[in-house]
Protein backbone atom coordinates (compact mmCIF):
# COMPACT_ATOMS: atom_id res chain seq x y z
CA UNK A 1 0.00 0.00 0.00
CA UNK A 2 1.26 3.26 -0.62
CA UNK A 3 -0.68 5.60 1.05
CA UNK A 4 -1.69 6.16 3.85
CA UNK A 5 -4.82 3.71 5.39
CA UNK A 6 -6.54 7.26 6.41
CA UNK A 7 -6.42 8.57 2.88
CA UNK A 8 -8.10 5.01 1.14
CA UNK A 9 -10.25 5.65 4.10
CA UNK A 10 -11.42 9.51 3.18
CA UNK A 11 -11.24 8.89 -0.43
CA UNK A 12 -13.56 5.53 -0.28
CA UNK A 13 -15.75 6.55 1.73
CA UNK A 14 -16.17 9.63 -0.27
CA UNK A 15 -16.85 7.75 -3.52
CA UNK A 16 -19.44 5.18 -1.29
CA UNK A 17 -21.09 8.63 -0.66
CA UNK A 18 -21.26 9.87 -4.30
CA UNK A 19 -22.57 5.64 -4.74
CA UNK A 20 -25.54 6.19 -2.52
CA UNK A 21 -26.26 9.36 -4.01
CA UNK A 22 -26.28 8.12 -7.27
CA UNK A 23 -24.61 10.72 -8.25
CA UNK A 24 -23.58 10.18 -12.14
CA UNK A 25 -21.07 12.69 -12.02
CA UNK A 26 -18.57 13.50 -9.55
CA UNK A 27 -14.89 14.89 -8.74
CA UNK A 28 -12.41 12.51 -7.29
CA UNK A 29 -9.20 15.22 -7.60
CA UNK A 30 -9.02 18.84 -8.25
CA UNK A 31 -6.30 19.98 -10.35
CA UNK A 32 -5.81 23.36 -9.05
CA UNK A 33 -3.34 25.58 -11.20
CA UNK A 34 -2.48 28.71 -9.19
CA UNK A 35 -0.32 29.99 -11.86
CA UNK A 36 1.40 29.35 -15.29
CA UNK A 37 5.13 30.87 -14.40
CA UNK A 38 7.66 27.83 -14.29
CA UNK A 39 11.70 28.35 -14.11
CA UNK A 40 11.80 25.53 -16.56
CA UNK A 41 10.79 25.50 -20.26
CA UNK A 42 10.70 21.55 -20.62
CA UNK A 43 10.00 20.53 -24.50
CA UNK A 44 7.21 18.17 -23.83
CA UNK A 45 5.03 20.97 -21.77
CA UNK A 46 2.91 23.75 -22.91
CA UNK A 47 1.76 25.53 -20.27
CA UNK A 48 4.83 28.14 -20.47
CA UNK A 49 3.76 28.92 -24.12
CA UNK A 50 1.08 31.93 -22.77
CA UNK A 51 1.84 35.43 -23.32
CA UNK A 52 3.43 37.73 -20.76
CA UNK A 53 0.27 38.99 -19.15
CA UNK A 54 -0.94 35.51 -18.16
CA UNK A 55 2.35 34.09 -17.03
CA UNK A 56 2.20 37.18 -14.23
CA UNK A 57 -1.49 36.23 -13.02
CA UNK A 58 -1.66 33.89 -9.69
CA UNK A 59 -4.47 32.81 -7.98
CA UNK A 60 -5.11 34.14 -4.43
CA UNK A 61 -5.83 31.87 -1.18
CA UNK A 62 -9.02 33.04 -1.36
CA UNK A 63 -9.38 31.59 -5.12
CA UNK A 64 -8.08 28.36 -4.21
CA UNK A 65 -9.99 28.03 -0.90
CA UNK A 66 -13.24 28.89 -2.40
CA UNK A 67 -12.65 26.40 -5.98
CA UNK A 68 -11.65 23.55 -3.24
CA UNK A 69 -15.17 23.77 -1.29
CA UNK A 70 -17.32 24.28 -4.65
CA UNK A 71 -15.79 21.51 -5.89
CA UNK A 72 -15.82 18.91 -2.81
CA UNK A 73 -13.01 16.54 -4.64
CA UNK A 74 -11.56 15.07 -1.04
CA UNK A 75 -7.59 15.08 -2.94
CA UNK A 76 -6.25 18.28 -4.48
CA UNK A 77 -3.39 18.34 -7.14
CA UNK A 78 -1.60 21.35 -7.43
CA UNK A 79 0.23 21.44 -10.70
CA UNK A 80 1.55 24.16 -12.60
CA UNK A 81 3.56 26.14 -13.63
CA UNK A 82 5.99 25.89 -10.65
CA UNK A 83 3.58 26.05 -7.74
CA UNK A 84 6.91 26.64 -5.40
CA UNK A 85 7.17 29.84 -7.38
CA UNK A 86 3.75 31.56 -6.32
CA UNK A 87 4.55 34.02 -3.69
CA UNK A 88 1.60 32.76 -1.39
CA UNK A 89 1.39 29.11 -1.70
CA UNK A 90 2.93 28.20 1.71
CA UNK A 91 -0.66 30.02 2.90
CA UNK A 92 -2.46 28.24 0.57
CA UNK A 93 -1.06 24.49 1.27
CA UNK A 94 -1.67 25.18 5.21
CA UNK A 95 -5.66 26.48 3.97
CA UNK A 96 -5.67 23.37 2.45
CA UNK A 97 -4.68 21.01 5.24
CA UNK A 98 -6.41 22.78 7.44
CA UNK A 99 -9.59 21.84 5.40
CA UNK A 100 -8.38 18.57 5.58
CA UNK A 101 -7.67 17.59 1.60
CA UNK A 102 -4.85 15.51 1.09
CA UNK A 103 -2.77 17.74 -0.85
CA UNK A 104 -0.41 16.52 -3.84
CA UNK A 105 1.96 19.48 -4.56
CA UNK A 106 3.80 19.02 -8.15
CA UNK A 107 7.12 20.49 -7.73
CA UNK A 108 10.41 19.91 -10.10
CA UNK A 109 12.17 20.82 -6.86
CA UNK A 110 14.26 23.19 -7.94
CA UNK A 111 13.42 25.43 -4.98
CA UNK A 112 12.10 22.76 -2.72
CA UNK A 113 15.80 22.59 -0.18
CA UNK A 114 15.29 26.41 0.00
CA UNK A 115 11.65 26.13 0.87
CA UNK A 116 12.31 23.50 3.42
CA UNK A 117 15.33 25.02 4.99
CA UNK A 118 13.24 28.38 5.21
CA UNK A 119 10.72 25.94 7.14
CA UNK A 120 7.97 27.18 4.89
CA UNK A 121 6.07 23.89 5.53
CA UNK A 122 5.39 21.63 7.86
CA UNK A 123 4.69 17.77 7.33
CA UNK A 124 1.53 16.33 7.56
CA UNK A 125 -0.35 13.80 6.47
CA UNK A 126 -2.24 15.61 4.45
CA UNK A 127 0.53 17.23 2.25
CA UNK A 128 2.58 15.52 -0.51
CA UNK A 129 5.50 16.53 -2.44
CA UNK A 130 5.15 15.16 -5.84
CA UNK A 131 8.41 15.33 -7.87
CA UNK A 132 8.58 15.70 -11.24
CA UNK A 133 11.04 12.74 -12.73
CA UNK A 134 11.03 11.48 -16.14
CA UNK A 135 13.84 9.30 -15.65
CA UNK A 136 17.12 8.49 -14.38
CA UNK A 137 19.79 11.59 -14.48
CA UNK A 138 20.44 11.47 -18.47
CA UNK A 139 17.24 11.07 -19.50
CA UNK A 140 15.33 13.22 -16.91
CA UNK A 141 17.65 16.43 -17.56
CA UNK A 142 17.63 15.93 -21.52
CA UNK A 143 13.29 15.52 -20.76
CA UNK A 144 13.82 19.33 -18.83
CA UNK A 145 16.49 20.60 -21.32
CA UNK A 146 18.50 21.56 -18.46
CA UNK A 147 21.39 19.64 -16.96
CA UNK A 148 21.87 19.29 -13.47
CA UNK A 149 18.08 19.25 -12.84
CA UNK A 150 17.82 15.65 -11.46
CA UNK A 151 20.61 16.08 -9.32
CA UNK A 152 19.15 18.90 -7.42
CA UNK A 153 15.50 17.00 -7.08
CA UNK A 154 17.42 13.94 -6.02
CA UNK A 155 19.16 16.10 -2.81
CA UNK A 156 15.71 18.07 -2.16
CA UNK A 157 13.52 14.66 -2.14
CA UNK A 158 16.52 13.01 0.11
CA UNK A 159 16.20 16.50 2.60
CA UNK A 160 11.89 16.32 2.55
CA UNK A 161 12.15 12.62 3.10
CA UNK A 162 14.47 12.93 5.91
CA UNK A 163 12.43 15.77 7.55
CA UNK A 164 9.39 13.59 7.36
CA UNK A 165 7.22 14.78 4.45
CA UNK A 166 5.44 12.77 2.16
CA UNK A 167 7.26 12.15 -1.58
CA UNK A 168 6.25 10.53 -4.69
CA UNK A 169 7.54 11.40 -8.04
CA UNK A 170 5.52 12.41 -11.61
CA UNK A 171 6.97 10.41 -14.05
CA UNK A 172 6.12 11.27 -17.86
CA UNK A 173 6.97 8.64 -21.09
CA UNK A 174 7.77 9.73 -24.17
CA UNK A 175 7.80 8.02 -27.55
CA UNK A 176 11.29 5.78 -27.62
CA UNK A 177 11.51 5.27 -23.62
CA UNK A 178 14.07 2.61 -23.10
CA UNK A 179 12.28 -0.23 -20.86
CA UNK A 180 15.28 -1.12 -19.33
CA UNK A 181 16.17 2.13 -18.21
CA UNK A 182 12.57 2.57 -16.75
CA UNK A 183 12.72 -0.01 -14.98
CA UNK A 184 16.03 0.92 -13.42
CA UNK A 185 14.83 4.09 -12.49
CA UNK A 186 11.65 2.46 -10.55
CA UNK A 187 14.38 1.02 -8.96
CA UNK A 188 16.50 3.78 -8.17
CA UNK A 189 13.61 6.08 -6.79
CA UNK A 190 12.33 2.91 -4.62
CA UNK A 191 15.96 2.81 -3.17
CA UNK A 192 15.60 6.77 -2.40
CA UNK A 193 12.29 5.81 -0.52
CA UNK A 194 9.33 7.22 -2.12
CA UNK A 195 6.85 6.62 -1.06
CA UNK A 196 5.12 5.78 -4.43
CA UNK A 197 5.29 6.62 -8.27
CA UNK A 198 2.70 8.32 -10.93
CA UNK A 199 3.19 7.17 -14.29
CA UNK A 200 1.62 9.15 -17.95
CA UNK A 201 2.10 8.64 -21.33
CA UNK A 202 3.21 11.63 -22.93
CA UNK A 203 -0.26 13.73 -23.99
CA UNK A 204 0.32 15.90 -27.13
CA UNK A 205 -0.32 19.31 -25.63
CA UNK A 206 -0.59 21.23 -28.94
CA UNK A 207 1.04 24.02 -27.52
CA UNK A 208 4.11 22.11 -26.65
CA UNK A 209 7.29 23.18 -28.55
CA UNK A 210 8.46 19.10 -28.98
CA UNK A 211 5.59 17.66 -30.91
CA UNK A 212 7.68 14.35 -32.45
CA UNK A 213 7.74 12.48 -29.03
CA UNK A 214 4.37 11.73 -28.02
CA UNK A 215 2.80 8.56 -27.78
CA UNK A 216 -0.63 7.26 -30.04
CA UNK A 217 -2.54 4.78 -28.00
CA UNK A 218 -1.22 1.75 -29.53
CA UNK A 219 2.13 2.55 -28.89
CA UNK A 220 1.44 3.47 -24.87
CA UNK A 221 0.00 0.16 -24.66
CA UNK A 222 2.97 -1.46 -25.72
CA UNK A 223 5.39 0.49 -23.85
CA UNK A 224 4.01 0.02 -20.57
CA UNK A 225 3.53 -3.66 -21.62
CA UNK A 226 7.16 -3.85 -22.13
CA UNK A 227 8.16 -2.07 -19.05
CA UNK A 228 5.73 -4.11 -16.47
CA UNK A 229 6.85 -7.47 -18.38
CA UNK A 230 9.70 -7.88 -15.71
CA UNK A 231 7.29 -5.56 -12.80
CA UNK A 232 8.87 -6.18 -9.43
CA UNK A 233 7.00 -6.30 -6.29
CA UNK A 234 8.94 -3.57 -4.68
CA UNK A 235 7.69 -0.76 -6.89
CA UNK A 236 5.20 1.17 -5.56
CA UNK A 237 2.76 3.20 -7.37
CA UNK A 238 0.70 5.89 -6.52
CA UNK A 239 -2.14 4.50 -9.09
CA UNK A 240 -4.93 2.59 -9.34
CA UNK A 241 -4.18 -1.29 -10.18
CA UNK A 242 -6.83 -1.31 -12.63
CA UNK A 243 -5.46 2.27 -14.50
CA UNK A 244 -1.43 0.49 -14.81
CA UNK A 245 -3.80 -2.19 -16.41
CA UNK A 246 -5.81 0.39 -18.71
CA UNK A 247 -1.59 1.56 -19.81
CA UNK A 248 -0.86 -1.88 -20.92
CA UNK A 249 -3.73 -2.39 -22.82
CA UNK A 250 -5.74 -5.01 -20.57
CA UNK A 251 -8.48 -3.12 -19.69
CA UNK A 252 -10.09 -0.76 -21.80
CA UNK A 253 -11.63 2.77 -20.58
CA UNK A 254 -13.53 5.38 -21.33
CA UNK A 255 -12.67 8.67 -20.05
CA UNK A 256 -13.73 10.55 -17.41
CA UNK A 257 -13.31 14.23 -17.52
CA UNK A 258 -15.06 15.32 -14.70
CA UNK A 259 -13.29 13.02 -12.33
CA UNK A 260 -10.38 15.87 -12.49
CA UNK A 261 -11.78 19.34 -13.06
CA UNK A 262 -9.38 21.50 -13.11
CA UNK A 263 -9.41 25.11 -12.20
CA UNK A 264 -6.77 28.11 -13.05
CA UNK A 265 -6.50 31.66 -13.61
CA UNK A 266 -9.36 31.81 -16.52
CA UNK A 267 -11.23 29.99 -14.36
CA UNK A 268 -12.99 26.04 -14.93
CA UNK A 269 -11.61 24.60 -17.74
CA UNK A 270 -13.75 22.63 -20.06
CA UNK A 271 -13.51 19.79 -20.15
CA UNK A 272 -10.41 18.80 -18.46
CA UNK A 273 -6.87 19.60 -17.66
CA UNK A 274 -4.95 19.03 -21.01
CA UNK A 275 -7.59 20.99 -23.80
CA UNK A 276 -9.30 24.26 -23.38
CA UNK A 277 -12.48 23.83 -25.28
CA UNK A 278 -14.00 27.74 -22.81
CA UNK A 279 -14.04 28.33 -19.20
CA UNK A 280 -17.09 27.85 -16.81
CA UNK A 281 -17.48 30.80 -14.22
CA UNK A 282 -18.72 28.22 -11.03
CA UNK A 283 -18.12 24.55 -10.48
CA UNK A 284 -21.89 24.14 -10.87
CA UNK A 285 -22.11 25.39 -14.16
CA UNK A 286 -19.27 23.51 -15.50
CA UNK A 287 -20.59 20.27 -14.83
CA UNK A 288 -23.67 21.66 -16.12
CA UNK A 289 -23.38 22.78 -19.41
CA UNK A 290 -20.12 20.84 -20.33
CA UNK A 291 -21.16 18.81 -23.10
CA UNK A 292 -19.39 15.44 -21.99
CA UNK A 293 -20.39 13.27 -24.52
CA UNK A 294 -18.28 15.09 -26.87
CA UNK A 295 -15.34 13.95 -25.24
CA UNK A 296 -13.29 10.74 -24.61
CA UNK A 297 -10.89 8.71 -27.39
CA UNK A 298 -14.16 7.03 -29.61
CA UNK A 299 -15.86 10.58 -29.39
CA UNK A 300 -13.38 13.22 -30.30
CA UNK A 301 -10.01 13.25 -32.40
CA UNK A 302 -8.35 15.52 -29.81
CA UNK A 303 -8.84 12.83 -27.45
CA UNK A 304 -7.70 9.97 -29.79
CA UNK A 305 -4.50 9.09 -28.07
CA UNK A 306 -5.35 10.20 -24.80
CA UNK A 307 -4.82 7.73 -22.04
CA UNK A 308 -3.31 10.31 -18.99
CA UNK A 309 -4.48 9.36 -15.56
CA UNK A 310 -6.50 13.00 -15.23
CA UNK A 311 -8.98 11.08 -17.55
CA UNK A 312 -9.07 7.39 -17.22
CA UNK A 313 -7.59 7.01 -13.41
CA UNK A 314 -11.13 8.09 -11.91
CA UNK A 315 -12.65 5.70 -14.81
CA UNK A 316 -10.62 2.79 -13.14
CA UNK A 317 -10.84 4.30 -9.33
CA UNK A 318 -15.21 4.43 -10.15
CA UNK A 319 -15.14 1.19 -11.65
CA UNK A 320 -13.48 -0.59 -8.71
CA UNK A 321 -16.08 0.73 -6.93
CA UNK A 322 -19.21 -0.04 -9.07
CA UNK A 323 -19.52 -3.56 -8.15
CA UNK A 324 -18.55 -6.70 -6.64
CA UNK A 325 -16.89 -7.78 -9.93
CA UNK A 326 -15.14 -4.57 -9.97
CA UNK A 327 -13.81 -4.70 -6.67
CA UNK A 328 -12.91 -8.59 -8.13
CA UNK A 329 -10.80 -6.88 -10.69
CA UNK A 330 -8.88 -4.51 -8.49
CA UNK A 331 -8.26 -7.69 -5.67
CA UNK A 332 -6.65 -9.44 -8.94
CA UNK A 333 -4.59 -6.52 -10.36
CA UNK A 334 -3.10 -5.70 -6.94
CA UNK A 335 -1.59 -9.31 -7.16
CA UNK A 336 -0.63 -9.53 -11.03
CA UNK A 337 1.28 -6.30 -11.98
S1 LIG B 1 -9.59 11.76 -23.39
FE1 LIG B 1 -7.91 13.04 -22.52
S2 LIG B 1 -8.00 14.95 -23.73
FE2 LIG B 1 -9.97 13.89 -24.01
S3 LIG B 1 -11.34 14.72 -22.44
FE3 LIG B 1 -10.38 12.88 -21.60
S4 LIG B 1 -8.58 13.64 -20.48
FE4 LIG B 1 -9.24 15.26 -21.87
Amino acid sequence: MSVPISQVWTVSSYILKQKLLRRKRYPLVLMLEPLFRCNLACAGCGKIQYPAHVLKRDLSPEDCFKAVEDCGAPVVSIPGGEPLMHPRMPEIVRGLVERRKYVYLCTNAILLREKLEAGEYQPSKYLTFSVHMDGSREEHDFAVCREGVFDKAYDAIKLALDKGFRVTTNTTLFDGSDPEKVRAFFDEMMELGVEGMMLSPGYSYDKAPDQASFLGRERTRQLFSRVFAKAKKSWRFNHSPLFLKFLQGQVEYHCTPWGNPTYNVFGWQKPCYLLQEGYAQSFDQLMRETEWDRYGHTNNDKCANCMVHSGYEATAVDDTFSSPAGLFRTIKAMFSR
